[in-house]
């Protein structure tokens, strides 16, 4: 399996605060890899210093073999690389159609039709609600439409931020059910939760994140029965 994303030694700062402390680990294609830790782990971070937003001060981040430690945050969604922010982040006065196509700014407009349709393949539900403002969607439609607008951009790498965080939990299974249906169709993960046990019943391999640094990584089944994982992520 060829690697896609490779992240090597990187240490991230907030002023004084030292939020990620030597972190490594990689996503190789095809794959769902998920960061599993509790609030204020690093989760955000690794991913924020991923997609360009912040700046490790040492290490290196590579993507499809290269390195893209100081490429900036809008060059990276051209080469592949789209995150779904934390809380969604949907432009709320436009309309579910209109957050789509922005989406799609790296791309040609000759293809965004064609895309458009692939995203209502995915999410029926935003085809219906194609024209309603974006604001007047429930959280999960809100989620739904964030993902799709990501998928706009065609990336290599999706990474999705806490996809769980706030929905009831119907909504987190569908939620769920649309990232396996992703990876079926070749899409490769970066799966951050705070949800464990949805996030390693999905994903091929897991890295535990505690107060910055990665202290365990396993295929995720063996982490779904892993003691110490069990006792602080699982519920006992
Ligand atoms: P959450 O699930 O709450 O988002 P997380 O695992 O994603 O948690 P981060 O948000 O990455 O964690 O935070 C990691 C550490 O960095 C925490 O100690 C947090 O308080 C600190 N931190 C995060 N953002 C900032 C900021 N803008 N300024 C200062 N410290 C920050």
């Amino acid at each position: 399996m060829e690697t896609l994303l490779n992240v090597e030694g990187i240490n991230v700062y907030y002023g004084a605060i030292h939020a990620i402390k030597d972190i490594s680990f990689h996503v190789n294609e095809g794959e769902i890899v998920t960061l599993i830790g509790a609030n204020g782990a690093g989760k955000t971070t690794t991913l924020q210093t991923i997609s360009g937003l912040l700046r490790s001060k040492t290490g290196s981040i590579t993507f499809e073999g290269q390195n893209i430690s100081n490429v900036r945050a809008d060059k990276l969604v051209a080469r592949g690389l789209a995150q779904v922010p934390e809380g969604r982040r949907v432009f709320l006065q436009m309309s579910v159609e209109e957050n789509l196509e922005m989406g799609a700014y790296t791309q040609s407009p000759s293809g965004v039709p064609a895309d458009l349709e692939m995203v209502f393949e995915l999410f029926p539900r935003l085809k219906e609600r194609r024209r309603q403002v974006a604001g007047t969607l429930s959280g999960g439609e809100q989620q739904m439409l964030a993902m799709g607008r990501a998928l706009m951009s065609k990336p290599k790498l999706l990474m999705l931020d806490e996809p769980s965080m706030g929905l009831a939990p119907i909504l987190v299974e569908q939620i769920f059910e649309i990232v396996q249906d992703l990876h079926k169709t070749g899409t490769t993960i970066l799966l951050v939760e705070q949800n464990a046990r949805m996030a390693l019943s999905v994903a091929d391999r897991g890295y535990v994140l505690e107060t910055g640094r990665i202290v365990k990584t396993a295929p995720a089944h063996d982490l779904l029965e892993d003691e110490s994982v069990k006792k602080a992520y699982l519920g006992g």
